[in-house]
């Protein structure tokens, strides 16, 4: 029998709810295939800076206007021509934006994959709560750390790291990204990955899966 090869995407799409590592991982991958990282958190903190409406919405959890963020998206999109790829964090987070996303792909005529790391709510409220960071250098901490070990001052909480806007978020991944995540899964280019193993294992993990993509 023929083999077909298969290459794997130039386009990632990293997907899950808050707190799943979606930010870690896209940097992890795009060091490892010398992919640009394209987060659109990243882009709309600072835009937040000289706008009051985008400020608000982001402090409260809250997702933006859908026509705003694929224009900014579109926009601050990198130039594939010039890059060997790129994982796409943040983006889409609906079903309209994962509609935007696919015609826009399709147009410059490239191939994705989603990958959504799976984790559960309660595991997610954990690492919020055990979540500090440094006042001095702005270093995160994940685990039970109360001193920074390179400044030696006392670990603080993130003002934004609040459960209560966890919830905010989590009911909007439940109610509208969870929607986009199940359209990609029809179609047949998402893989799911397990991310409540440590920052490490998730990794491997993707990359184990990539590979059944690329024989
Ligand atoms: P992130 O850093 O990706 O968790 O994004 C931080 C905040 O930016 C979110 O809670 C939303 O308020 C806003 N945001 C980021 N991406 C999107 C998006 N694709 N659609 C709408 N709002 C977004």
């Amino acid at each position: 029998m023929k083999t077909i090869k298969k290459i794997l995407p130039s386009v990632f799409i990293l997907m899950g709810p808050p707190l799943s590592g979606k930010g870690t991982q896209s940097e992890m991958l795009a060091n490892h295939f010398g992919f640009i990282h394209f987060s659109l958190g990243d882009i709309l903190r600072e835009k937040s800076k000289n706008d009051k409406i985008i400020k608000k919405t982001m402090e409260e959890g809250k997702l933006l206007p859908n026509k705003i963020v694929n224009q900014i998206f579109a926009a601050s999109f990198p130039d594939l021509e010039k890059s060997r790829g790129i994982v796409i964090d943040g983006y889409p987070r609906n079903l309209n934006q994962a509609r935007f996303l696919v015609d826009f792909l399709a147009k410059l005529k490239k191939d994705f994959l989603v990958i959504y790391l799976e984790v559960k709510e309660d595991f997610l409220l954990d690492r919020l709560l055990k979540r500090k960071y440094c006042p001095v250098c702005h270093e995160v901490f994940k685990d039970n750390e109360t001193i920074c070990p390179v400044c030696g001052v006392e670990l603080v909480k993130r003002e934004d790291d609040d459960p209560k806007v966890l919830e905010n978020r989590l009911k909007m991944f439940n109610k509208n990204t969870m929607k986009a995540i199940k359209f990609f899964e029809k179609q047949r280019k998402l893989i799911k990955v397990d991310g409540e193993k440590t920052i490490e294992e998730v990794f491997k993990e993707i990359l184990g899966r990539l590979d059944e993509f690329s024989y």
